[in-house]
């Protein structure tokens, strides 16, 4: 085992240097530790400390690549140096110019522009050297580069060497992926290429959960770096796992992709006919427009017909549901057989729906080959989606699916979805597969929920472990409004008035910058503006965080209005001051809808007598707990977490919370007394 020496003058606090000797003899005798360390452990380098060490190969993944710094800066101060790759994905880290592309349209041509730079470097092989290797090429020779299809992927695929020599230069600097992207550009290099051709002698890969839970790209990523059984993994904020796995499975039919197809088919057989037309052969000019005709035709008659049994489901989930469900957060859906999918689309399309979904894909392709022949920058085909979609729809049956017709919070969007309730199809194969691992989040509470949702049958091999929060409980004021609740009974005029009066309370009693996170936009509406004489920030589709970060800098009397799960109130930091106090209006749970009900009817036939505690309390205390942590980021940071829901004193949430809010929770029983609080708080010895 190698022996890692920590930087000079860090010293461990007692919490971190425990986690890391925990996981390495974890990691040592092949098991999986699984941990809730609030923030401020330290639990980067304890993963580090601990997994390094160990002499195997190691993947770290996180779910948002802004992880991805922390563990760099840690990597920077370690000792001996690691040769340590990080990819983004290829379109990110693709030095083209793809702003017109979608993700699919980039993949499609990278792929294409791959290919043709192969075959062009065979043939200009073949006729400088004779023999038709690319890579036994004279580099001398191929004067022209530039001219190549992708001439970044020619020049690695022509200068292996230099390119892997450029590569291990920037890892060995820890350069973050949009930094050996900006170098590799300048010189000429595929970032992405060149990075990938140093994994097989690179100990440790740093990634997003895809590299490691995505089939497709897991196998590229044991080609080049290790297989699963040779290796140690890290996954950092792990509480996202079962979502990601889940929503990996899932698959979605929009009436919106529909319409697009429609008219991609519409546009295609027009062009086709055109170009058919001037062909320079006449005698198969006929034949060949028919065929190709009669092929949009049907195309066209299939993508109308799905149209129809669109709008049609979609009716079941209009106004009426509307007002049963109210403003609850996300889209609302029913549950639909697919039996009953399946005779809507024989009725409305002609066919079975397995000749119906063939018959697009292959349109589809069709589609594509043609607009790659042609050269065209877009390959990517709608008509294709839509078939590939129909078939996942169709063909993902078993308990763990259940199909749908959604429909969006503001009505006008209507899909068909297959969504999976059980993403163990992917984590268990991945955790049963790995030498050992680490699994880590600051809110992993209940821990046995977490390790449930992610393994199947593993208890002997997986150690569970929550940490106390180790910042000195003095700073922070956690407090839960008694005689306010989001219960959709109870929501009326005078209870918005109240939440309102708490927030004005604490606005004019905190010192320092407020925000205030609302379980649902609509909530957030209805709730009386704040009256405050400072800033009013509201969080938009297009709020940027870097403006509001500034924004925050600039001014101590700032309100900021966002939504639990938004973009200001997960994955973000408030540095320093920049935010001492985060309000939670109501409890952040799922909207009571047939998936819902699905998914807690299927995690009770799993885990009996708990399918309410693993689908509805945990992932509404998981964000409530997201939501309060903002202010309180660092060992000298000052703040209150305000809880406007009574229903937070429930047994079902208080059970699902990390420790210190569970156990530092004062009850207060009117706005007053809640700026009281506050003011003493903060004129108190911390203050
Ligand atoms: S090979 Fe590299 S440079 Fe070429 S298109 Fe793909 S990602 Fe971009």
């Amino acid at each position: 085992m190698m022996d890692l020496k920590i930087p000079g003058g860090y010293t461990l606090r007692p919490e971190q240097e425990a986690f890391a000797k925990e996981a390495s003899s974890i990691l040592h005798n092949g098991g999986l530790y699984m941990v809730s360390a609030p923030c401020g452990i330290g639990k980067s380098l304890a993963a580090l400390l601990a997994s390094l060490p160990q002499g195997k190969k190691l993947v770290i993944c996180y779910r948002t690549k802004t992880q991805l710094g922390i563990y760099l800066k840690e990597l920077r101060a370690l000792h001996p140096p690691v040769l340590a790759v990080s990819l983004f994905n290829r379109l990110e880290m693709c030095p083209l110019d793809n702003s017109a592309l979608t993700y699919h349209e980039f993949t499609e041509r990278c792929r294409r522009l791959r290919s043709e730079t192969m075959d062009r470097m065979e043939a200009d092989a073949i006729k400088s050297t004779g023999h038709g290797s690319a890579f036994r090429m004279d580099k001398r020779k191929l004067k022209r580069i530039r001219e190549y299809p992708c001439p970044y992927y020619a020049l690695v695929k022509i200068d292996r060497n230099g390119a892997r020599s450029f590569a291990r230069d920037c890892c060995r600097s820890f350069m973050d992926p949009v930094q050996v992207c900006a170098l590799a550009k300048k010189k000429g290099w595929c970032a992405y290429e060149s990075l990938k051709a140093i994994l097989p002698e690179a100990s440790l890969f740093l990634g997003t959960y895809h590299y490691l839970f995505n089939p497709p790209i897991r196998e590229m990523l044991e080609r080049s770096f290790a297989p699963l059984p040779e290796i140690n993994i890290v996954v950092d904020e792990a509480h996202n796992l079962p979502l990601f796995a889940r929503e990996l499975l899932s698959a979605k039919l929009s009436l919106h992709a529909i319409n697009n197809a429609y008219s991609e088919i519409q546009r295609f057989r027009t062009k086709m006919s055109d170009d058919l037309l001037h062909a320079a052969a006449p005698d198969d000019v006929y034949e060949a427009f028919d065929q190709y005709d009669n092929a949009a035709e049907r195309a066209l008659t299939i993508t109308d017909g799905l149209r129809v049994v669109l709008e049609k489901l979609g009716d079941l989930v209009g106004d009426r549901s509307k007002k049963v469900l109210g403003d609850r957060v996300g889209g609302r859906s029913k549950k639909i057989p697919p039996r009953l999918v399946g005779r809507m689309v024989r009725a409305a399309c002609g066919d079975d729906w397995p000749q119906v979904a063939d018959h697009i894909l292959w349109y589809g392709e069709v589609i594509k080959e043609k607009k790659e022949n042609d050269g065209e920058e877009r390959i990517f085909s709608y008509t294709h989606r839509v078939g590939l979609a129909l078939r996942i729809f169709f063909e993902s049956t078993g308990p763990s699916y259940v199909h749908l017709v959604e429909r969006s919070d503001d009505g006008r969007r209507v899909a068909i979805a297959v969504r999976n309730m059980d993403g163990r199809e992917i984590t268990a194969q991945v955790l049963e597969n790995v030498h050992g691992g680490i699994l880590m989040s600051g809110t992993l509470t209940p821990l046995p929920v977490f390790s449930d949702l992610t393994m199947s049958g593993m208890n002997d091999r997986v150690a569970l472990r929550e940490f106390a929060s180790p910042f000195p409980q003095k700073n922070r004021l956690i407090l839960v409004a008694s005689d306010v609740t989001s219960r959709l009974p109870e929501r009326s005029p005078s209870m918005f008035e109240r939440w309102a009066q708490y927030i004005d309370a604490v606005c004019a009693s905190n010192r320092g910058n407020v925000a205030c996170f609302f379980t649902s936009y609509a909530l957030l509406k209805k709730t009386p503006t704040p009256k405050t004489s400072g800033n009013i920030i509201v969080e938009g589709r297009h709020t940027l965080r870097e403006e509001v970060l500034s924004q925050l800098a600039r001014s101590d009397r700032n309100v900021l209005l966002g939504v639990m799960g938004g973009k200001f109130a997960e994955g973000v930091d408030y540095p320093g001051s920049l935010l001492t106090c985060a309000i939670s209006v109501g409890v952040p749970y799922a909207p009571w809808d047939d998936y819902q009900r699905a998914l807690i009817g299927y995690m009770e036939g799993q885990f009996p007598r708990k399918g309410r505690t693993y689908a509805y309390h945990t992932p509404a205390a998981l964000r409530l707990a997201q939501t309060c942590g903002r202010p309180i980021r660092s060992e000298s940071d000052q703040g209150c977490m305000v809880i406007l829901d009574n229903r937070v004193l429930s047994h079902e949430i208080l059970s699902c919370l990390p420790s210190y809010l569970r156990q530092e929770l004062q009850i207060v029983h009117s706005p007053g007394e809640c700026a009281d609080m506050i003011r003493s708080f903060w004129s108190g010895p911390s203050g």
